[in-house]
């Protein structure tokens, strides 16, 4: 066949340890025979982190801003142990951190979904995508353990050094703990913004929730400007688009989660997306069947699998022994970003390229040809364990 022609590259981000062996795999056997890829290419891998000083992890933030669509390996966040290993002028930051904060973006996290691999909850029979706010609350808080009679005050100074005071508590005989907490409107805003876009992108209900009953202006101010942006930017789009905005309590939305059969995009504050997310991803059964991509405001996207560099893995591949690593969430990384940018620049055979990779993805599975993780899962009768390379090999056959 003749190779599908790309005007536009894509922003190619890549990693670490299992998953860039996996990356270069997924380029080879599956991709680079049928499309005339183009790609600018960014090395996130460790080495090349360390010796650029992360430039190059900020030089592929810009990158993403200029063409508006990113596909990422993933890749070591440093820790102590990193730093000896890889031998590191310093313990560089998250490259994910780095990108989020330079795209102003939200995460949204998705599952795919496969015969066979029936969810925690039988009804989920469409994917639940998870949105989490990525800034402020708890995980910016500022807190203190107080002896016993003690008088803890909330108190906000003005630029002009006018003073708000309230009361938090008079501790009594017994020491206890305060803690102080904030967001900032603009932060909410470009949350809520990202969320209706992708909403509209994908064509689902959105719902948002918190406990703005009893949080009457903190979570109220979430509540709030959630539905002035509704109002005046998204109303229209999302009546066109034939989609719901779903406001509920934070409680009633997890009633509701559990008893719907998914299919809609869940936006959460940001304690709740972390341990909504680990919920949601354990239910549906596997982390490297969960999908990434981080969407901004301003319409650029960063697509990704949500798993680590499967280390484990990594060291066994380079001992020489063969591993079962499921590349199925990477390569929806690849289909979801070929796809944006053939919708950003009208090119209909790449997306239906990316449809169909996806398919013949899934079609392997559902055939009962999968790695050890799903193989553990899995309820079809005549299934197979394969190794990495096979994995890919018998997608390719059915490509
Ligand atoms: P991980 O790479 O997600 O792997 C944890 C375990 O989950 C693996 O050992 C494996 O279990 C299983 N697993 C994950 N993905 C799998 C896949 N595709 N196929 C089969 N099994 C899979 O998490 P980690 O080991 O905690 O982190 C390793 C490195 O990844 C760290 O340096 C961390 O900083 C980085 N990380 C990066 C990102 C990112 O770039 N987005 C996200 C998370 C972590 P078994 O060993 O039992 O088979
Ligand atoms: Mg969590």
């Amino acid at each position: 066949m003749e190779k599908i022609k790309m005007t536009t590259p894509l922003v190619e981000m890549d990693g670490d340890e299992m998953t860039r062996v996996i990356w270069q795999w997924i380029k080879d056997i599956l991709i680079l025979p049928y499309v005339d890829l183009k790609t600018e290419y960014y090395d996130l891998g460790l080495e090349y982190r360390n010796a650029t000083k992360d430039q190059v992890t900020i030089d592929s933030a810009n990158a993403t801003k200029k063409y508006g669509v990113a596909v990422k390996c993933a890749t070591i966040t440093p820790n102590a142990a990193r730093v000896t290993e890889y031998n590191l002028d310093e313990m560089w930051k998250s490259p994910n951190g780095t990108i989020r904060a330079i795209l102003d973006g939200t995460v949204f996290r998705t599952p795919i979904i496969v015969k066979g691999i029936t969810p925690y909850i039988p009804t989920w029979t469409k994917p639940i995508t998870i949105a989490r706010h990525a800034y402020g609350d708890v995980y910016k808080n500022t807190e203190l353990q107080v002896p016993a009679n003690t008088t803890a005050y909330l108190v906000s100074v003005d630029e002009n050094g006018n003073e708000t005071r309230e009361l938090i508590h008079k501790f009594g005989d017994s020491a206890g703990i305060v803690q102080g907490v904030h967001n900032v409107d603009a932060s909410i805003r470009s949350f809520a913004r990202s969320c209706f876009n992708f909403a509209l992108d994908m064509k689902q209900d959105l719902w948002f929730a918190s406990k703005d009953t009893i949080s009457k202006k903190y979570d109220h101010r979430f509540k709030d400007i959630w539905a002035e942006i509704y109002e005046t930017e998204y109303k229209e789009k999302f009546e066109a688009a034939g989609i719901e905005y779903f406001y509920t309590l934070i409680d009633d939305a997890v009633a509701r989660v559990i008893r719907s059969e998914g299919g809609y995009i869940w936006a959460c504050k940001n304690y709740d997306g972390d341990v909504m997310s680990d919920m949601v991803a354990t239910a549906y059964g596997s982390l490297a069947m969960m999908t990434s991509v981080l969407v901004s405001p301003d319409g650029n996207y960063e697509y990704e699998a949500a798993h680590g560099t499967v280390q484990r893995h990594y060291y066994k591949h380079l001992k020489g022994e063969e591993t079962s690593t499921n590349s199925v969430a990477t390569i929806f990384a690849w289909t979801g970003a070929l796809r944006k940018r053939g919708e950003l620049d009208g090119n209909a055979d790449l997306m239906a390229f990316a449809d169909r990779l996806e398919a013949a993805t899934i079609k392997t599975i559902e055939d009962g040809v999968m790695t050890g993780d799903l193989y553990l899962l899995s309820k079809l009768e005549n299934k197979k364990k394969v190794n990495t390379e096979d994995f890919l090999k018998a997608i390719a056959e059915r490509l």
